[in-house]
């Protein structure tokens, strides 16, 4: 069993460490990637998520650790397969396109080994796959920047590459845009099925394109799962404040399924490890709370933010601790207002005490 899930992933990174002079800038990363499955790293600037991408091209040199493409070792404590015959695609923001050549020419510029006609017949199938089969002809400066980031797209997946590394592909496009061509994007590997990994600073970006997210912090990932999971099941407060919006606030453990908080007992799974009358820190997500002025807890709006189809409430409550609650807009609550809040809690996400 171990040996067939082995034979499907076509990314494993076991431990990698990368190091600038000394310095470390990636630590001991495992995570591991099915064949057509899409990833991507989130995280602050500086936070390594580039030289992890590098390591893996083959551009630096790693420290420590293994990288396997289709089980194949490319890096280990051994040396490291140059660049060249990694087999990986690439798409960086300013990865442009040769501007002299058509867009025929600039998809089939890593196919030059490949007999013409079969040449030919991929570029065809490249243009048909990006939607741009009238565009051979044409050059890059003639193209919008959407378009010109699909063909480079085309022109990094011609040669059919063990992996395609796409680094903020999309941070030159305008925001609304950018999510647009991310789905599309998907589509379009899905397609083809392309392992890719995507680094990107937008989140939105991240969910509307993968299948697993990394979230790294210094050097570490921190965890590496589904968006909902995420979301929904932080492996720790740093994940949990910087996927999605929330506040994390104290609460007393009262035995095993319940909690007493600023907003009353909340019940969920409380682990052994942890006896009654433990303080504990727990993640409440916009989402998870609900303005209702009937409910008993009360709490005081100081902030609100239109989001379109809901405002994102700020609210204080009496101990001072602050939440914030998604509600449709269609109901404006003015700041000032004093309401009542009462939770919708699917599960309990819970951090030890400080
Ligand atoms: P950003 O989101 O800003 O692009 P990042 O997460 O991609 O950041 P990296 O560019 O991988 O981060 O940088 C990780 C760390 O390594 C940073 O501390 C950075 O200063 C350092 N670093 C990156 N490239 C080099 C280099 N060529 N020489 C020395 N240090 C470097």
């Amino acid at each position: 069993m171990a040996l067939i899930r082995k034979m499907d992933n076509q990314l494993e990174l076991d431990g990698v460490s990368v190091a600038y002079d000394g310095i470390p800038a990636v630590e001991g990363v495992s995570l591991s990637l099915l064949v057509g499955e899409i990833g991507c790293l989130l995280g602050p600037s500086g936070c390594g998520k580039t030289t992890l991408l590098r390591a893996i091209a083959g551009f630096e040199p790693t420290t420590g650790g293994e990288i396997r493409l289709h089980g194949k070792t490319v890096a280990s404590f051994a040396g490291g397969l140059p660049p060249e015959q990694r087999r990986v695609g690439m798409v960086f923001q300013d990865f442009a396109l040769f501007p002299h050549l058509n867009i025929e020419k600039n998809i089939a510029f890593g196919l030059r080994r490949m007999p013409a006609a079969e040449r030919h017949r991929r570029v065809e199938e490249l243009l048909r796959l990006i939607g741009m089969e009238r565009t051979g002809q044409v050059y890059p400066h003639q193209l919008s920047g959407g378009q010109q980031q699909r063909v480079a797209l085309a022109r990094a997946i011609a040669p059919r590459p063990e992996i395609l590394l796409l680094d903020e592909p999309f941070s030159s496009l305008d925001m609304e845009l950018r999510e647009q061509l991310a789905r599309e994007v998907r589509d379009l590997l899905k397609r083809d099925r392309v392992t890719a990994i995507l680094v990107t600073h937008d989140q939105l970006e991240a969910f509307a394109m993968s299948d697993t997210i990394g979230v790294m912090q210094d050097g570490s990932l921190q965890q590496w799962g589904s968006a909902y999971s995420l979301y929904h099941k932080p492996a720790n407060r740093f994940v949990a404040n910087f996927i999605g919006r929330g506040s994390i606030l104290k609460g007393d453990v009262v035995d095993r399924a319940r909690l007493a908080t600023p907003l009353g007992r909340v019940t969920g799974e409380i682990p052994r490890q942890y006896e009654p009358g433990c303080r504990l820190q727990f993640l409440l997500r916009p989402d998870d709370v609900i303005i209702d002025d009937r409910a008993a807890t009360r709490a005081r709006i100081i902030d609100k933010a239109f989001r379109g189809s809901a405002y994102l409430y700020t609210l204080k409550l009496a101990d001072g601790s602050q939440v914030l609650s998604l509600m449709p807009s269609h109901q404006e609550l003015a700041v000032g207002t004093e309401t009542g809040i009462r939770l919708d809690l699917r599960h309990l996400v819970l951090f030890p005490p400080d």
